[in-house]
């Protein structure tokens, strides 16, 4: 069935993530990004951590599913400690 076309292409977009920064304890930032906010915890997609900016182009630093899993580890022992302060 010609004629058939070729182009050769590189992942550009595959998603929307990261939107909250987080500290290592997965706790949110407020907007000003150097305040934390109290008792709010963020993990997997939403979360900041597993992307960097290398040349202009979006590089993970692990995989997603790994992220939402351990993000999610690192969260909810964070906010367990914060409940047994409050
Ligand atoms: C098509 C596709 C293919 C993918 N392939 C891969 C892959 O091969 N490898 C890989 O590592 N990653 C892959 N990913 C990415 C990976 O699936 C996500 O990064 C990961 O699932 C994010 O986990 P999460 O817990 O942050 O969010 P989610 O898995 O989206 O979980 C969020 C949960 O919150 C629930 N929710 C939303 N709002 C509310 C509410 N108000 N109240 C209660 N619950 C709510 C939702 O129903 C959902 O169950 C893929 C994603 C897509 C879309």
């Amino acid at each position: 069935m010609p004629p058939l076309y070729a182009s050769r292409t590189t992942l550009g977009n595959d998603g929307a993530f990261g939107g909250v920064k987080v500290n290592p304890d997965m706790q949110a930032y407020k907007a000003d990004q150097k305040s934390l906010v109290e008792g709010l915890f963020v993990t997997g997609d939403f979360a900041t951590g597993r992307h960097c900016a290398f040349n202009g182009h979006k590089r993970q630093a692990i995989n997603d599913l790994s992220w939402a899993v351990s993000s999610g580890f690192l969260a909810g022992n964070s906010a367990t400690g914060y409940l047994k302060k409050v």
